[in-house]
């Protein structure tokens, strides 16, 4: 099962920002807007992880993040303070207090996913995929290679990207919309037609003639990686 997360902010759009990328990249996420729901949404969902902003009703994050580390349950529980705060001696009170890693707003998303996976890796060794796979083509996360029938494949980042999308999400059916919500980002304006542009590209790179055709065309409804070899529909 996907590591679940609970996010405790109050600032909305910051909460919606952290939500949206975390969901992207498959984590499952629970979200609290004070430092009193923080600390019962944790004892009911038992997450993987906690993201934890510093300024928050109720009860400070700093707060929050003692009082789960003096719960059993809580001890081992990786989490990540938010804060506007830069300073130094804020961010040794913060990891004195117990947290794992600190990020300063305004964090940018990819490096905030990069500190979350990496949390995770330490906390849950081996638990999280290293590898995916469809058929005969591997995709290594970790060295950033794919190889199909054991001959190397490369992608151009965008390739790479949607190739791994697909591969989280075997079978399902994506639209041109949500691929590029999903691997362009919501906030970039792409014209639609560009995504059939880079499934061309993907399919040229990983099929060879005579291979089956990994991805399927869904007439009028969009793309998907195509794990059964059920062909074009
Ligand atoms: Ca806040």
């Amino acid at each position: 099962m996907k590591p679940l997360v609970l996010v405790v902010e109050d600032e909305a759009p910051i909460a919606t920002l952290l939500k949206y990328n975390l969901e992207r990249d498959g984590y499952r996420v629970v979200d609290a807007r004070d430092g009193e729901e923080a600390l019962i949404l944790a004892s009911e969902h038992k997450p993987d992880l906690v993201i934890l902003d510093w300024m928050l009703p109720l009860l400070s994050g700093i707060e929050v993040c003692r009082r789960l580390r003096r719960q059993n349950t809580g001890a081992a529980l990786p989490i990540i303070m938010l804060t506007a705060r830069g300073e130094e001696a804020d961010k040794v009170r913060g990891l004195n207090a117990g947290a794992d890693d600190y990020v300063t707003k305004p964090f940018s998303p990819s490096e905030l996913m990069a500190r979350v996976r990496a949390v995770l890796r330490r906390s849950r060794p081996g638990s999280e995929a290293e590898q995916l796979s469809c058929d005969d083509l591997v995709m290594d996360l970790v060295a950033h290679r794919v190889k199909r029938a054991n001959r190397d494949i490369h992608l151009g980042p965008t390739e790479f990207r949607l190739l791994r999308y697909f591969l989280e999400h075997p079978g399902r059916v994506f639209s041109r919309e949500q691929l590029l919500d999903a691997v362009w980002g919501a906030d970039v304006y792409v014209e639609p037609r560009t995504v059939d542009v880079h499934i061309r590209r993907l399919r040229k790179a990983i099929n060879n003639d005579g291979e089956r055709d990994l991805i399927r065309t869904v007439r009028s409804a969009g793309y998907s990686l195509d794990p059964h070899g059920l062909g074009s529909a």
